[in-house]
């Protein structure tokens, strides 16, 4: 299955992408996630890449879409993958096109914006592993410290609630484009964003149980 997620900043597509990626034993890439490792890595593409970031705008379309053409030029990703966070605008879905990625779906997590700010407020991410967290809606066992790894809890640059507004003011204006775009290809797939999060798996599940 080529699956790609779409929503809002903070809609859940990091969780749901991991859950997806369990039931149908497919690699899922985060461009937001391999962005944040370059710029801890210090490495060129994250230090352009770290202005745009902290102050929640896009990352210019060629560095993200370079970052995927290597990514599914890669052996693993033959047999299916989830992109998450990619396209998020109408030139880096051309790009795909352009590639000759034929995909199955494309799964967008609707989520009304004041529960996006309320929802971000509480995000806590593991800078190790890379694993999310929210303070009231996925608490971890020992409070501020990764369940997977140990390691302390930090709250994302990006998450500040100004940040969160310009991001969202982008999501609408560049992202969510992308909606009519793959639903004119008959490829999207719509689901609503519930409070908890095993209630959007299953709404998940069903809406993906036909690529079973
Ligand atoms: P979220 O879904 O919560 O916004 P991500 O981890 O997906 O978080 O993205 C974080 C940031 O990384 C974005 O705000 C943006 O600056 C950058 N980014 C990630 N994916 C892309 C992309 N496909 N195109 C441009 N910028 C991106
Ligand atoms: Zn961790």
């Amino acid at each position: 299955m080529k699956l790609i997620l779409l929503g809002a900043p903070g809609a859940g597509k990091g969780t749901q992408a991991e859950r997806i990626s369990e039931r149908f034993q497919i690699p899922t890439i985060s461009t937001g996630e391999r962005l944040r490792a370059a710029m801890k890595e210090g490495t060129e593409l994250g230090k352009r890449a770290q202005s745009y970031m902290e102050s929640g705008a896009l990352v210019p379309d060629e560095v993200v879409i370079g970052i995927i053409k290597e990514y599914l030029s890669s052996d693993s990703c033959k047999n299916g993958f989830i992109l998450d966070g990619f396209p998020r605008s109408i030139p880096q879905a051309e790009a795909l096109d352009a590639m000759g990625v034929e995909l199955d779906a494309v799964l967008s997590i609707e989520v009304a914006d004041e529960k996006i700010v309320e929802r971000m407020s509480g995000r806590r991410v593991c800078t190790e592993c890379g694993s999310t967290y929210h303070v009231i809606y996925t608490p971890t066992k020992v409070s501020g410290v990764c369940d997977k790894c140990g390691t302390e809890l930090t709250i994302r640059k990006d998450d500040a609630p100004e940040t969160v507004l310009s991001r969202l003011e982008t999501y609408h204006s560049i992202t969510e484009p992308l909606k009519e775009f793959y639903s004119e290809k008959g490829l999207l797939i719509t689901v609503e964003g519930q409070e908890k999060l095993e209630d959007t798996s299953a709404l998940v599940n069903a809406a993906l149980s036909r690529f079973e």
